[in-house]
């Protein structure tokens, strides 16, 4: 099918690009390309798009996925997609939702294998989607996403920087994280404020495990609640959350080597591990 470009489209569907839903489309076909490559598809998955819009991504996820369920949230452009991008294709499904509110771990079990993912996302819903997709972790395998360059900063930003933060310290422990490639804003119609770059997720098996992971997010996140606070003022003081007593967590600290007058900030993930594990040690003892 000959490519249409996003602003003629539109012009002919009666649309105008929603900015309350992020609605940035892909101009160029290459780069559609470019980004589904990143996926290595084989041609035995299930894809599972984000926000498909006028389907840039989604015509060639057709052609190497075995089957792609696409989410869109606005009814017009899931009509569109529907009836005239891929009308009666049993192997793609449209479904008109809410992506937040999609449940990852049903679709996997009528899946042969973990799903992949694929999405330019709106840059309104990017971090409550990724802190869905880790409590999903088991369903998934590789993901790649276009975001805000800043996100992915955030993402794969190392400890002690400004970008690193509760969603650094859960992707990272849960995900490699491999930044792909870049694209200006004159890549999109209507072109956004800013730059967006495309990271390939992968789930890490062998991660420096935590016995209790929602034990060990509520550490990270509890350790960021103030950034400029030190550890002393986030966790210490707030034992009894975790069921101890100030000094029980001012030990696991010593015990550890990590000087308690530092920031949450300056704890790698391995840390906040350890710090997690040795909570869940300490609570058996009682
Ligand atoms: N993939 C297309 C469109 C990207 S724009 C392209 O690259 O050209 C982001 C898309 O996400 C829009 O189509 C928007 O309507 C959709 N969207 C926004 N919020 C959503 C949500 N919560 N769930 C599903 N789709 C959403």
């Amino acid at each position: 099918m000959a490519f249409t470009s996003p602003k003629i489209l539109l012009r002919r569907l009666g649309l105008r690009p929603k900015k309350a839903w992020g609605q940035h489309f892909l101009l160029y076909p290459h780069q559609a390309q470019r980004i589904v490559a990143a996926l290595d598809l084989q041609g035995n998955e299930t894809v599972v798009e984000i926000g498909p819009g006028l389907g840039a991504l989604t015509v060639f996820l057709e052609r190497e996925a075995a089957k792609v369920v696409a989410l869109e949230r606005d009814p017009a452009l899931a009509r569109f997609l529907e009836e005239e991008l891929f009308p009666d294709n049993p192997r793609v499904r449209i479904l008109c939702r809410d992506a937040l509110a999609f449940d990852f771990r049903e679709c996997s079990r009528n899946a042969a294998r973990p799903l992949t993912l694929a999405g330019n996302l709106p840059y309104q819903i990017t971090s409550p989607l990724l802190f869905k997709l880790v409590e999903a972790k088991a369903a998934l395998g590789r993901a790649v996403f276009m975001v805000q360059e800043e996100v992915g900063d955030r993402l794969l930003s190392p400890p002690r920087t400004k970008d690193y933060g509760v969603l650094s310290v859960l992707m990272q422990y849960h995900f490699a994280l491999e930044r792909i490639f870049s694209l200006g804003p004159g890549n999109f119609y209507p072109p956004p404020q800013v730059d967006s770059v495309v990271l390939r997720l992968t789930p890490l098996e062998a991660a420096p495990m935590a016995r209790d992971e929602a034990l060990f997010s509520r550490v990270v996140k509890a350790a960021f609640a103030h950034r400029r606070k030190t550890l002393n003022n986030t966790l210490v003081s707030r034992a009894a959350d975790f069921g101890l007593t100030p000094d029980q967590l001012r030990a696991i600290f010593t015990s550890l080597e990590i000087d308690p007058i530092r920031r949450g900030e300056t704890l790698g993930v391995a840390q906040f591990v350890a710090v997690s594990n040795a909570i869940v040690e300490a609570g058996r003892l009682k």
